[in-house]
């Protein structure tokens, strides 16, 4: 590849300090942006976030996120849609070009998927018509089959392109290493992808053998079981030209220094880098 690429830091991996420390941390590491989510920037507010952001010379990066459409949820799918809707709205006010879109996955008591991923698919093409009118593209992001009971009824890469083409425009991917790497197709949705256009992010943390959480023990890049190289080379020979963006859940790592992690974090973008 050419150049060396940009990393961004999806702020989860710093879940325990606030989005003014972790922009100035991320800046002071040499990182290109930050992706905040909702409770991050809900008390300071989109615009001044932004500009705080960009003070430090970052970019935002990405926006999390929006979805989890569960038909039976308690308040029911005009609830859901709303907060779906805000959310793209606060997207677009702090300038994020994505928002990554999570289906969900069965209510309680829930036990038929085949409803449940319908009824998400309607939630998401009533969404998509919303986030249309904005500047903001909708990054339909596959979780790992774990999750399928509380988070997503979608779980692969070819299910999101499948969603996508009957979609249309105004809503790609993201290809996150973490939940995509067991898949033997993942490399040839990945192409798929990249032929249409529709590789809006790409997400990288590891699998640690044994998992020990199943939300909170990711891996940082290089600590697992996941050939990242690989990944990086598909994704950008696919025609991604967008930032490499970490994102670690792992209570490990957040109980860890700010400043160590990143430094760690930091040294690893460098050997990912230099084995592309
Ligand atoms: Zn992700």
């Amino acid at each position: 590849m050419s150049g060396r690429p940009n990393f961004t830091i999806n702020k989860i991996t710093t879940p325990d300090i606030g989005y003014v420390e972790a922009v100035e941390a991320y800046a002071r590491h040499g990182f290109h942006g930050i992706t905040p989510w909702l409770d991050d920037v809900s008390e300071i507010g989109a615009m001044k976030s932004a500009r705080i952001a960009h003070d430090a010379g970052l970019e935002i990066t990405g926006f999390c996120n929006c979805g989890l459409f569960i038909q039976s949820g308690r308040d029911g799918s005009a609830a859901a849609l709303e907060r779906a809707r805000r959310a793209i709205d606060v997207a677009a006010e702090i300038g994020s070009p994505s928002i990554v879109t999570v289906v969900g996955g069965l209510g309680e008591g829930d036990r038929d998927l085949a409803s449940a991923t319908n009824y998400a698919f309607d939630c998401l093409a009533e969404t998509l018509e919303y986030a249309k009118s904005t500047p903001v593209t909708l990054a339909l992001e596959p979780l790992h089959p774990l999750y399928t009971p509380d988070w997503s009824t979608v779980n692969t890469l070819r299910m999101a392109n499948d969603w996508c083409e009957r979609l249309g425009q105004g809503i790609g991917l993201t290809v996150d290493t973490y939940h995509v790497w067991w898949d033997h197709n993942a490399f040839v949705e990945i192409d798929r992808a990249g032929r249409a256009g529709r590789i809006v992010s790409f997400h990288i943390s590891d699998w640690m053998v044994p998992t020990v959480d199943t939300l909170w023990d990711r891996g940082l890049p290089g600590e697992g079981v996941i050939d990242l190289s690989k990944f990086t080379r598909r994704v950008e020979a696919a025609g991604y030209r967008g930032p490499i963006e970490i994102e670690v859940f792992s209570n490990r790592h957040r109980a860890r220094p700010t400043d160590q992690l990143l430094e760690d974090l930091s040294s690893r973008t460098v050997a990912l880098s230099s084995s592309l």
